[in-house]
């Protein structure tokens, strides 16, 4: 009815779908690796052509690149965690002691069987 209030495709957040200042809006098909970070972070489709935003607001822009970082400390992590470990710095024994009452007192079967520690 009121065609004020119709959105235009260009000038909304693809992530967010707030409105898009011109200064910040994020182009994911003009940015390298953009539309890649937001398909892995989010496990979301892009493509160019599936007829949704192609832009992304600062706020979103500045939030993808943080996720984008953290999940590929976290990717990088389980590397390294595992060259660790077949360089033997990590010992076998994980019998260190947790903070978890429930699981200390709950089912501590006589013997040395501490809970189980992943
Ligand atoms: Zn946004």
């Amino acid at each position: 009815m009121n065609e004020g209030s119709q959105y235009s495709i260009h000038t909304v957040c693809r992530t967010c779908l707030s409105t898009l200042h011109d200064t910040m809006a994020y182009d994911l098909f003009l940015i390298p690796g953009l539309a890649k970070k937001l398909c892995v972070c989010t496990s979301l489709s892009v493509e160019q052509q599936d007829g949704f935003p192609k832009n992304l607001c600062f706020n979103c822009y500045a939030k993808l690149n943080e996720l984008h970082d953290f999940q590929k400390l976290c990717v990088d992590s389980v590397q390294k965690f595992q060259d660790l470990v077949s360089s033997n710095a990590f010992t076998c024994q994980t019998n260190f002691d947790v903070l978890d009452p429930s699981a200390a007192v709950a089912d501590l079967p006589p013997g040395r069987r501490g809970p189980r520690q992943l």
